[in-house]
This record gives C-alpha cells, sequence and structure tokens, in this order.
C-alpha cells in the first residue's frame, strides 16, 4: 500500500512515474495473495476520528462502491484500475528489481527482470522511494539499517530490552474458513506440525477463554482477542521466525514450515479439539505475509517516546495511532508467552519527513515498515494505514522536488503539508492555511443547520470531527427540495474549481477483510451519510454564471473542475440526495481559480 500510494501521489502531482512490483497483484499484504485487513491510527475504531483519509480512503471507498461481499479479486482489481489507468504512472507488475546502482549520495538505477516477458528492465530516475517492505534497495546501494532491537540505553525507551539483540516479529500465512452449517470432515495433508492443547493454550483458537489466559492477559487483550471469535479467518499468531532468525534469507523456509503449521493448527482445532465442526477451509495462503525485516536509518529515528508522548514535529508529514504491537520473538515456538506484547496509547504521534529521507542519500526516500523507526515505534508504525500515509506524503513530495528541481531535502515542507491536507490528508494540529483557496475569506450561511454544525465550521480548515470541535455542517434534514451551502466572496473572483470534502463516516469501518468479525462491523455499500448528487451554481450580482451537476457521487474528497472558469461572487452547493442517510454533510469547501 505504501507504494501504491506514492506512486499515486507523485503521478497526481505530475511526475512521470514507475511503479516496479514483483507481483502480479497490488497491495502487499493487503492483497488478495496475503488478505491482511488494513489497520492504521484508528486502533480498530478505537479511536475512530484518526482514519486515515487521502489516497487510502479514496481506494476503500472505490472498493465499497463494487465490493458488497469482501472479494479480494475485487480488492485487487480496484487497486489494479487505480494505477493503470492513472496518466503519469506506468505499471510494471511480475517485475523484480533485483540490484541497484549508487553513484555518491544518488541513487542511478535499479536492474529488474519482468518473468513473464523475460525482459531486463533498467530503470533510471531523479528520485527512487524504496517501499519494498524490506528495504531492499537501500540495502543493495548500501544505504544503513538495522534489524532486531535497539537496547534500553540508545533511545530511553521504557519496553526495550536492557541489551540490543537481532530479533524479529515472524512471518504469517493466514486462511479463511466458512461455516458449511453442517458437519465438515478434515482430512489433513502429510506434513503438518502436531500441535497440543498446551502448545496452543496462550493461542486464541476455540471460544472458551482458558483459566490461565483469564489470569494473565490484561482486559485490553482478552477483548482483542475473545470478542466475536470465529475461526473463519486465518490466526495472526500462526507467526515463525526461521532457524536463525533472519527473515529475508530464510524466507522460503519459513514458508514450507508455516505451511505445516497452519494445516497443524487447522487439524487441531477440527480433529482434535473439534471447536469448528462446521467449518471448512475455503482459502490458505501460500505466501507469508512479513512483519519484520529491515529497519533503514533516516535523518531522524522515531523512538517509543515519541510514540507515547504523542511527540508533535514541525515537519509531521504523517502520523501513526496502533498500539505498540511487539509479537513473540518466536513466534509459535514461543509457547510459554501470549503471542504478542500489546501497550496501547490515547491519541496519536506525528511522524516526521525526516524518517522518510535515507540517511546520506540525496534522492532515495525509504518508508513502510522499513521506515526510520527504533523496533519499537515500528511495532505501531508499521500498519498498512499508516504506511500508505507516508507513502502518499512521500510520492508528494517527490512530484514537489522534481517540479522545483531541488532535491528532496530542500522542499518547503509547508507546502508539503498544505499539499496534503488539500488532498484529504490530515496532519494533526495543521489547517488549510492554502493562499490559493479562495474560501478562506469568504461568509457562509445555508438552508438550515443542526446545533453544534453550523455552516461557518467547513471553513475551520480541518475536515473530520477532533480535538471536541465538529468542523462539519449538517443540515437539519433532507427532503425533494433540497439543502443548499453557500460561499459569498468578499470581491468578485474567478473560480475555476470547487472542491468539496464530504463525511464519509469514519466511525465505520470501511477496510476489505477476511474476517466475518470484520466484516459484520460495515455497512454494505457507498456509506449512506456521503452526498450523492449536488450541484455547484455560480452567480455574480445574483445572476448565474456558471452551473456544474455532479451526480452518484461515492468519495469524501470530490474535485469538481467547472466546465468554465467564471468570474462570481457567490458559490452555492445544492445538496439533492445523499446515499441514504437523511441529512446533507460537509465537512470543507475549498474554491479555486483552476483546476489544481
Ligand atoms: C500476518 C500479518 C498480520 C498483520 N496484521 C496487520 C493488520 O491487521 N493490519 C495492518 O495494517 N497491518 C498488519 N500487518 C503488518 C503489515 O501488513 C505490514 O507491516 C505492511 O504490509 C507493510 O507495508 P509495506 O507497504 O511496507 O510492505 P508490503 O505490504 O510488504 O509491500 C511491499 C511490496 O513491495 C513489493 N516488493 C518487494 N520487494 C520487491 C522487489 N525486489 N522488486 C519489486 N517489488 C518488490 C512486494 O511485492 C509488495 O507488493 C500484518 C502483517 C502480517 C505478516
Amino acid at each position: 500500500m505504501t507504494g501504491l500510494c506514492a506512486a499515486l501521489a507523485a503521478a497526481r502531482h505530475g511526475a512521470k512515474t514507475a511503479l516496479v512490483q514483483d507481483r502480479p497483484v497490488l497491495g502487499g499484504n493487503a492483497s488478495s495473495e496475503v488478505r491482511m485487513h488494513i489497520c492504521g491510527a484508528s486502533e480498530n475504531q478505537q479511536k475512530p476520528e484518526l482514519n486515515e483519509g487521502g489516497i487510502l480512503h479514496e481506494l476503500m471507498l472505490n472498493n465499497k462502491r463494487v465490493n458488497d461481499d469482501f472479494c479480494f479479486s475485487i480488492w485487487d482489481a480496484v487497486l489494479f484500475d487505480a494505477a493503470k489507468y492513472q496518466p503519469n504512472l506506468t505499471l510494471y507488475l511480475n517485475t523484480s528489481m533485483h540490484s541497484a546502482k549508487a553513484e555518491g549520495a544518488k541513487v542511478r538505477e535499479i536492474e529488474c527482470y519482468q518473468l513473464t516477458t523475460e525482459k531486463h528492465l533498467f530503470f533510471t530516475a531523479d528520485i527512487f522511494a524504496d517501499c519494498t517492505g524490506n528495504g531492499t534497495l537501500g540495502a543493495f546501494v548500501g544505504a544503513p539499517y538495522r534489524t532486531g532491537s535497539e537496547g534500553k540505553r540508545e533511545f530511553g525507551e521504557p519496553h526495550a530490552p536492557d541489551k540490543a539483540n537481532n530479533r524479529r516479529m515472524g512471518n504469517t500465512l493466514l486462511f479463511k474458513a466458512k461455516d458449511m452449517g453442517h458437519p465438515v470432515e478434515f482430512i489433513p495433508p502429510a506434513h503438518i506440525n502436531e500441535y497440543t492443547e498446551y502448545d496452543l493454550r496462550l493461542r486464541k483458537h476455540g471460544p472458551d477463554v482458558p483459566q490461565e489466559v483469564l489470569e494473565r492477559a490484561d482486559p485490553s487483550e482478552l477483548r482483542m482477542m475473545y470478542d466475536g471469535y470465529c475461526p473463519d479467518f486465518g490466526f495472526w499468531w500462526i507467526e515463525l521466525t526461521g532457524e536463525q532468525e533472519d527473515i529475508i534469507s530464510e524466507y522460503e523456509d519459513i514458508r514450507d514450515d508455516l505451511v505445516k503449521a497452519v494445516y497443524g493448527v487447522w487439524n487441531h482445532i477440527k480433529n482434535v479439539d473439534q471447536s469448528a465442526a462446521n467449518f471448512a477451509l475455503q482459502w490458505v495462503g501460500m505466501l507469508p505475509g512479513t512483519r519484520e525485516s529491515r529497519r533503514m536509518e533516516g535523518d531522524y529515528m522515531l523512538t517509543e517516546n515519541d510514540v507515547f508522548t504523542n511527540r508533535r514535529f514541525e515537519d509531521v508529514v504523517a502520523y501513526g495511532g496502533w498500539q505498540i504491537d511487539n509479537h513473540a520473538p518466536h513466534g509459535l515456538k514461543d509457547v510459554d508467552r501470549f503471542p504478542a506484547d500489546v501497550y496501547e496509547f490515547p491519541g496519536s504521534y506525528d511522524i516526521p519527513y525526516r524518517c522518510y529521507l535515507a540517511k546520506g542519500f540525496e534522492n532515495l526516500f525509504i518508508s513502510g515498515r522499513s521506515l526510520s523507526a527504533s523496533k519499537l515505534a515500528m511495532a505501531s508504525s508499521r500498519v498498512m494505514g499508516t504506511c500508505a500515509i507516508g507513502g502518499q506524503a512521500i510520492g508528494t513530495a517527490a512530484a514537489q522536488s522534481i517540479g522545483k528541481k531541488v532535491d528532496i531535502r530542500s522542499i518547503s515542507v509547508h507546502e508539503l503539508q498544505q499539499t496534503l491536507l488539500r488532498d484529504d490528508c490530515y496532519l494533526p494540529c495543521l489547517k488549510n492555511e492554502d493562499e490559493m483557496d479562495l474560501a478562506r475569506g469568504c461568509s457562509v450561511s445555508a438552508s438550515s443547520h443542526q446545533n453544534g454544525y453550523e455552516a461557518e465550521n467547513i471553513l475551520s480548515g480541518v475536515t473530520r470531527a477532533i480535538d471536541g470541535a465538529t468542523n462539519a455542517w449538517r443540515s437539519a434534514g433532507l427532503d425533494a427540495s433540497g439543502e443548499w451551502l453557500q460561499l459569498d466572496l468578499p470581491a468578485p473572483a474567478s473560480v475555476g474549481m470547487v472542491q468539496i470534502t464530504f463525511d464519509s463516516n469514519f466511525n465505520i469501518e470501511k477496510r476489505i477483510a477476511l474476517s466475518s468479525k470484520r466484516q459484520k462491523q460495515q455497512v454494505i455499500g457507498v456509506p449512506p451519510e456521503l452526498v450523492r448528487d449536488f450541484t455547484i451554481v455560480l452567480t455574480l450580482n445574483g445572476q448565474e454564471v456558471g452551473r456544474q451537476e455532479v451526480r452518484n457521487n461515492h468519495l469524501r474528497l470530490c474535485r469538481v473542475p467547472l466546465r468554465q472558469a467564471a468570474c462570481c461572487d457567490s458559490v452555492r452547493l445544492e445538496i439533492h440526495a445523499t446515499n441514504g442517510s437523511p441529512e446533507a454533510r460537509v465537512f470543507e469547501v475549498r474554491l479555486y481559480e483552476q483546476n489544481c
């Protein structure tokens, strides 16, 4: 998700971009090959106001529109469609980067092989972004990286071990099972691992909570593990690290062991404790997802202290909020430990731009789970929502760097932040200060409003309910005669594009998910709160000078380029229908002279 969002952002901002991906489908661990659901700062809706916006949210809404049955192949197609048909972006699937060249502080070229066409491809570029998860490009060109845990002395992190070590979280294969409504036999493959009830006693694999778990787990761990338990979705704790604990060089061996482990655990619950009599396997992954390998060193390294103290940085370009989620060092083999140590914290932390700049390189971004972060900070920042918004930030930064012909450290971070806000990325504590936005000087009125949701809220500069403010207009109702919101300009000005941020309701999940528990938390289809049909009307001295109709909207961020820019003194948003909700909701309206 990091690489995809980075590439889309760079291309949308005008940079000629190549997205090189060694597999046939996009999305990394969120693709149909691995099928992990995307988590982020909202921490599975413990903090819904922190859901990621931007490109990731747009992709999720595109998926909600067409994928009522949570089909991962359709999700693959949504991602493919976004990348394949994005102007300025060329997609190279099945193309594996196998080496790279640098000259001094600059990456010059990556060398790739496209398996399907037997082509050797060489890419030169002004800027490279390493979104491989493993930090492979960085490692190829000799950028500094780390593996394992920092010792406590280095950053003074509360949960760091006294001494540094080389332990990494393991890889996992997921599966999907279905309740068939009648008993289903399971005949295991010939080669499986055998697990006893003792081996699995600290790992949720049935509806009952073992006494030892009740005694040892804290309430949040119990809630996480046992609420809505259903054996239909692979167990994330089927996790292995390899004999030498080297996730990369032992990947193939780990996979072999994981296959035996997955079928071994399923055999246990089907044929030993018999807690899933009616369930049948529908799908078992063969491509293990990776949680942790290299972490690159950047200009700044995020730490557990930054995470726990909700640290704010002036050069914030992304944020995180997922708990520190640090897994047992030997995965399934640590039978006497819980599979993960989880440390929750309220609120969010900033991720500074410096974390994305590979130390010692002038044109190399690092991101995703190989971001410049300590192991404990990465235990939070690795979730795909956080990776995706970081990807959007570096893609946008790359385009600005190319556009201005300056290196990636010399761009204006303020401009980058403002661009990200305009593109519906949330940055804690920052507001819209875009000087090109004509709406900022306007007065606002509306046909009606609910208390606390007055029309002028749409100019608060923040596009979500957060920090005690609604930052939204909501109409009192919505009937066939419609509702309207009007912006009056202080003086006539030319308007060529209207940008509206509607409310997709962050309180409800939108992600593709394998787990029936996660599916049931969702509303099927387009979020009902999103405005569906609306018209923009421009007037000058009371005379209509422009009109644009939009029908069947399913997006939160809606950019409406007008057929022709017009000089006007007022812009009215007439709302005719939502996707089901009985009120109109708007977070922000921006007015621009041109489409941008
Ligand atoms: C079992 C499991 C459960 C998890 N649970 C969750 C969860 O519930 N929610 C969540 O958000 N996160 C979860 N995570 C963590 C999350 O999936 C990863 O941290 C995240 O995928 C990292 O994103 P990324 O974009 O950096 O890398 P990846 O998702 O690994 O993507 C890297 C991409 O780069 C491509 N690539 C790699 N090397 C090359 C190369 N040499 N040439 C060309 N292309 C290359 C890969 O094909 C892939 O598409 C889980 C991870 C695992 C393994």
